[in-house]
């Protein structure tokens, strides 16, 4: 036994992963709700991207879509009303190794998440967050929320909603260091699937408006739209969405938009009389606040508390 040694080392083998390793439990949305198609388009590009599951985290608010991390066998953080993108912030400033998901709905996002994500946006951490805009707070049964449409009977308005909706795109486009907006439909799972991944191969905040059936509460608000592909209208331009062209011709309506033009950014997307769909805006060169604050991340507690004493070293007698 005297002169042997142990050998602690463990080989890491490789791994391949398979959808089934992204996948949580079954998924407890209505029949027929956008939510799913969502759910295998994130799970796709995990798959084929081969995120490692331990380094993939999903954060979620309080509605619907944010049952999300549930259905990821991945880590998650179902969190408060409104409170997805703070939380998915502090994970990203103190792991920014970590690839974040946010799963948010217009209800969490747009109205008592507000202020949180203005600021998420400024600081432009590198994360997908996904607003599921269904104009309605689903979980709860049908009240108004932000994106409500004029006249949606709600059981907070029976008569209707009174106020003009709220843009998601819009506002996002407003706020400072914004880096990537798009907008894409539940419906269309390649257009979906391939915006989410330009969002996810995006260095900062991507912010993806998906317009998401309720077939619950709102099932009329884009049966026009599916019924009559012209009411979509598809982005086109080199440095946009790369779409398959065979997916691409079932747009009867289609626009160039160049997604560096802010300025026309903010007037394609302020369109209602169709749903423009693809990449309103992107630019890469925003600063992004984990980049800036990460130093020392990587330190040990020796190294931490040593710099420390440095610091109070220099107020000492
Ligand atoms: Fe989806 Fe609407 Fe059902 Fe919620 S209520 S799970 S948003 S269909």
């Amino acid at each position: 036994m005297f002169g042997l040694k142990t050998d602690w080392s463990m080989e890491v083998l490789p791994r391949y992963f398979t959808l089934e390793d992204y996948e949580g439990g079954v998924a407890r949305w209505c029949p027929g709700c956008g939510d799913h198609a969502v759910l295998a388009a994130v799970q796709r590009i995990c798959r084929d991207e081969q995120l490692l599951p331990e380094k993939t985290v999903c954060v979620s608010g309080i509605g619907c879509s944010s049952r999300f991390p549930h259905y990821m066998k991945t880590y998650g953080f179902h969190g408060l009303h409104g409170r997805a993108l703070p939380v998915a912030c502090g994970v990203k400033s103190r792991r920014p190794d970590l690839t974040v998901w946010v799963a948010t709905g217009d209800g969490d996002c747009c109205s008592i998440g507000t202020a949180h994500w203005i600021h998420a946006i400024r600081y432009n951490m590198d994360m997908v967050v996904m607003v599921f805009d269904n104009n309605i707070y689903g979980l709860t049964k049908a009240q108004t929320s932000p994106t409500s449409r004029v006249g949606l009977k709600t059981n907070t308005h029976p008569s209707g909603a009174l106020l003009p909706p709220l843009n998601p795109s819009t506002v996002t486009l407003g706020i400072s260091n914004v880096s990537f907006v798009a907008q894409t439909v539940d419906w269309n799972p390649v257009h979906l699937h391939s915006t989410l991944l330009a969002a996810y191969q995006h260095k900062g905040l991507s912010f993806v408006r998906i317009m998401q059936r309720c077939p619950q509460y709102t099932a009329a608000v884009f049966d026009a739209a599916q019924q009559d592909p012209s009411l979509v209208m598809l982005l086109n331009h080199e440095d946009g969405i790369g779409l398959d062209p065979a997916v691409a011709k079932i747009f009867p309506n289609q626009a160039t938009h160049d997604p560096s033009n802010l300025h026309e950014a903010m007037a394609v997307a302020s369109r209602d009389d169709v749903i423009p769909i693809g990449l309103l805006f992107r630019d890469p060169d925003c600063p992004r606040y984990e980049e800036m604050t990460s130093h020392g991340v990587g330190m040990t507690a020796e190294e931490k508390l040593a710099g420390l004493e440095a610091e109070l070293d220099k107020f000492a007698l």
